[in-house]
């Protein structure tokens, strides 16, 4: 690897022990606004993985037993340090992964809503009871932690998937090893040096960074118990088969395609403003990107015009110093930026119209970076690759419908089913859309409808893996064991209160 910079360093966190590890089989982490290497993503495996969760187990008994008022008081501290540390954070996110400044912070933002969830574990970790259950006998619930949980996340969201998983799965009594995206392992590492600062013991967190030696090593480790996962389809499932077969507990969400359907009587500013936010926002590097818009009869016709003005009219640009900051940044890697032109390449020549084209993007004072424009796509098929494979990056197909049935009919052909979204002005057509619809995130008049902390993630079919989702009750569930008991107690009545 070579670099003219000076590396970041990016330990690897065991035991409370922040370790430098250099085997020579490390992985290039870019900045993607330069192109230029910021750091060497170090390659872990069964070694690391092993003392990681020796690690995590030996912190388990501890922590399980550490009162939840007390466990929660680790993540207000944490909030704190995260939000002083906010703007740091944020350029890190920035850095490594490419999106704007602006978008880091919302990120950022859905993730510290997600450690204020956490905080709210002594009321999470209710049980419910029932007296009287028959005469004398009284039953209740406990949720208790699983142990050793893992997090292996995707390099979009840098921060916010990390803070996803583990705030909550700590916060319950487990202990934690996150395995961050080897292309942004940094924001990781930042996360873990807070953590460590807020105060949460030795072994209770941990990082092993790497690839699929990593992986493979947690998935195969007796003693882990519940394995959390967010990245691309093929992965998702390879980790939901290998986890649970090996007796893992498993959520695995994987990659998406989102219809957006406007209907012709939709607000033509507003839902351009909202199609070109879903469409390109985050260079379309996000699950809940609205890559696909159909349109049902004249609203092609209304927008596409606003449309397109409004995407060439995007800046594209470096994100990695304060100001100037651009509309949008440059996607993760030379190799994704190559692999979505091919990808519209096949869309030409399998006979759709590129009627905004962002392939011809520059940045004249980083010329190496990784760039691509906000592109359009008219007269999309269902049987193009454009249309049938996940694309993230920053392109909008557009497919035309005659009406409502069609557009709904369209959408739930994919095999993907994370979010879908409806423009309209009709009470009716919103209910039809959101009953028939096959996705699990659904927005009306709102282009990227992510939940947030309190709600669980509910991606379907290909997009997700598992029972229990990411986020919200359904995560208490996933990071807790219930245990019932009915008690009864033998002795003389005392006489009966209600009769006096
Ligand atoms: P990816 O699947 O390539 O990688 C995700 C994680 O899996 C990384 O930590 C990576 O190191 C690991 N990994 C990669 N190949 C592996 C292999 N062969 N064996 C074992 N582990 C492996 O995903 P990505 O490119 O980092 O992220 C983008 C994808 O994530 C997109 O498909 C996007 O839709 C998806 N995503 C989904 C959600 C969601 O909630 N559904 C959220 C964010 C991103």
């Amino acid at each position: 690897m070579t670099s003219n910079l000076t590396l970041t360093p990016c330990p690897n966190f065991i035991g409370g022990e922040w370790r430098t590890m250099t085997n020579g089989a490390g992985t290039p982490v870019y900045n993607p606004s330069t192109g230029d290497v910021i750091a060497e993503c170090p390659a872990g495996g069964a070694a690391e993985v092993d003392a990681a969760v020796e690690a995590a187990h030996a912190a388990f008994a501890e922590w399980r037993e550490t009162p939840a008022v007390d466990r929660a008081r680790v993540f207000f501290r944490y909030r704190q340090l995260v939000e002083q540390n906010f703007d740091h954070l944020c350029a890190t996110v920035s850095r490594e992964h490419g999106k704007t400044l602006a978008e880091a912070r919302g990120s950022v933002y859905r993730g510290l809503e997600n450690i204020e969830y956490a905080c709210g574990a002594p009321s999470l970790l209710f049980g419910d009871t029932l007296e009287n259950l028959a005469r004398s006998v009284d039953c209740e619930t406990l949720l208790q932690p699983l142990g050793v949980c893992v997090g292996i996340t995707p390099f979009n969201f840098p921060a916010m998937v990390p803070l996803w998983m583990f705030p909550l799965a700590i916060v319950c009594g487990n202990t934690f090893i996150l395995k961050p995206s080897e292309k942004v392992p940094l924001s990781a590492v930042l996360l873990g040096q807070l953590l460590e600062q807020a105060g949460c013991p030795k072994g209770v967190f941990n990082i092993v960074h790497g690839g699929r030696p990593v992986v493979d090593a947690l998935l195969a480790h007796p003693k882990v118990r519940a394995v959390s996962f967010v990245g691309s389809t093929p992965i998702a499932r390879y980790i939901y088969e290998t986890g649970t077969r090996n007796g893992k507990r498993v959520q695995a969400n994987g990659g998406a395609k989102n219809y957006i359907v406007i209907m012709p009587d939709a607000d033509v500013g507003k839902t351009v403003e909202a199609l070109s936010t879903a469409a390109f926002g985050c260079a379309g590097e996000r699950c809940m990107a609205g890559s696909t818009a159909i349109t049902v009869g004249q609203a092609a016709d209304r927008l596409l015009p606003s449309l397109v003005e409004a995407a060439k009219a995007i800046k594209v640009g470096r994100t990695d110093r304060p100001s100037p900051q651009p509309d949008m940044g440059p996607v993760i890697t030379a190799q994704h930026r190559d692999r979505v032109i091919s990808l519209l390449a096949s869309g030409e020549k399998e006979g759709a119209r590129i009627i905004a084209d962002g392939r011809t993007a520059r940045v004249p004072d980083a010329p190496r970076g990784f760039y691509l424009g906000a592109t359009i796509v008219d007269g999309v098929h269902e049987n193009m690759t454009l249309a049938r494979e996940e694309v993230f990056g920053p392109v909008l197909n557009v497919m035309r419908m005659d009406d409502l049935g069609a557009a709904i009919a369209q959408a739930n052909k994919s095999a993907f089913g994370n979010g879908a979204a409806i423009f309209t002005n009709s009470g009716a057509v919103a209910r039809e859309f959101k009953h028939r619809v096959k996705a699990g995130m659904i927005g009306i008049n709102v282009g990227v409808p992510a939940t947030m902390a309190m709600f669980p993630f509910t991606g379907w079919d290909d997009s997700f893996f598992g029972d229990l989702h990411i986020q919200g009750r359904e995560a208490v569930q996933f990071y807790t064991q219930q245990k019932v008991i009915t008690t009864r107690w033998f002795g003389a009545e005392v006489g009966d209160v209600w009769k006096t």
